[in-house]
């Protein structure tokens, strides 16, 4: 008998298409009337979208969203959130977006409606990754989540399938370390078999037509409940590698994951035996998990190598102790040597043993 302790999270949901509509309702649910819109400056048009639907709620834009949360943006936005008075925050994108708008809501206590439009699934937790002179660090605090998610279908149709496949596979990867996190619990579990199954059937369907709505909603709903296993449980090796080498050798988010998933997997296997059963179920069957994900990634072109990302074959043994500096919960302890001996396999892009 496993024994665990679970915690439901207040978050509330909207889930459909044209739910962008709704964002006026959402911020009057939370009595507010002075919103504050974040969003990138390379798609104005859907923060222009929501100004509108705002209407008079509307108070302010800061279009000036990047990755990884640097401090100085934050701050900038926070100049323009004090000068509108603004008292809710509106964040329209990626997970770039959602952590702009938790490093504001950390350090104002406004709350938040967030709009995703990948699967990155920050908008489900309460984590925040912030970059102060180069270095990136990650702090949890129950302050950090959203209010209000309207996840909006039609916003996802416009995210390229290249992109779709690294940020499915994002995804994914939550769902896969929620399986063999040391406390996961059975509400977890079943969160992430189920973005594991949704994820497997959506992303072909949407690599092969990406205005497919249904595989988009699929693909969507599992990017919540992926989002949602990692903003409950911890994450292990798979997390920590991303986390190094997009914090320290700047690779790109949602490739990164694509890339060390399947190796994080073939190294963790015989140390979560179930876990990779379920994952293996999950996948339609497939005979081996880290294989099976491999071979999907393969399938829909996604990247396989850290060298088609960038990486320099020397920063391996830097990126390995790194990750090997402090101890993290892992199925299988970690070692220098064999953390290397994994990135080596992901630079040259092998398909696990
Ligand atoms: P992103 O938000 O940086 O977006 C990537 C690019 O895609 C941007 O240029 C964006 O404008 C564009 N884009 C986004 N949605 C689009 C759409 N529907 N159509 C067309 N273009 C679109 O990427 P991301 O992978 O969502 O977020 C990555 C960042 O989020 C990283 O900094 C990562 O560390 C962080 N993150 C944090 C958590 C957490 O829980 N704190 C979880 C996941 C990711």
């Amino acid at each position: 008998m496993r024994e665990f302790t679970y915690v439901g999270h207040p978050t509330r949901v909207v889930f459909g298409t044209r739910t962008l509509n709704r964002l006026r309702d959402e911020v009057e649910l939370l009595g507010r009337s002075r919103a504050l819109i974040l969003g990138t400056a390379t798609r104005t048009e859907l923060t222009a979208r929501a100004r509108d639907v705002l209407g008079p709620l509307a108070a302010a834009e800061f279009a000036g969203v990047v990755p990884h949360t640097p401090v100085e943006v934050t701050e900038a936005a926070s100049e323009v959130l004090r000068e509108a008075g603004a008292d809710c925050l509106v964040a329209v994108g990626g997970s770039s977006a959602t952590g702009l708008s938790k490093a504001l809501a950390l350090r104002t206590g406004l709350p938040q409606v967030v709009v995703p439009t990948t699967y990155a699934g920050s908008e489900a937790t309460p984590v925040l990754g912030q970059t102060r002179d180069g270095v990136k660090t990650t702090l949890r605090d129950p302050r950090l989540r959203p209010q209000s998610v309207v996840y909006d279908v039609d916003l996802t149709l416009s995210l390229p399938v290249a992109f779709s496949v690294t940020s499915g596979v994002n995804a994914l990867a939550h769902a896969v370390e929620a399986l063999y996190a040391p406390q996961t619990d059975p509400v977890t579990d079943r969160l992430a078999t189920g973005a594991v199954a949704l994820l497997a059937s959506a992303l072909p369907r949407i690599a092969a037509d990406p205005g497919d709505r249904e595989a988009r909603a699929d693909a969507l709903q599992a990017a919540w409940l992926a989002g949602t296993c990692l903003g409950t449980v911890g994450m292990g090796l798979h997390h920590k590698l991303c986390h190094t080498l997009g914090g320290t050798f700047g690779l790109e988010h949602a490739a990164t994951h694509t890339v060390i998933l399947p190796h994080a997997m073939a190294y963790n296997a015989a140390a979560a035996p179930e876990a990779m059963a379920a994952v293996a179920r999950a996948l339609g069957g497939a005979p081996d998990a880290a294989t099976g994900v491999h071979d999907l990634i393969r399938s829909l072109g996604g990247p396989l190598s850290l060298r088609e990302l960038g990486m320099a074959e020397e920063d391996l043994a830097r990126a390995a102790e790194l990750a090997t500096a402090e101890p993290y919960p892992n199925p299988r302890p970690t070692t220098r040597d064999e953390i290397s001996a994994l990135l080596h396999d992901a630079w040259a892009g092998r398909r696990p043993a």
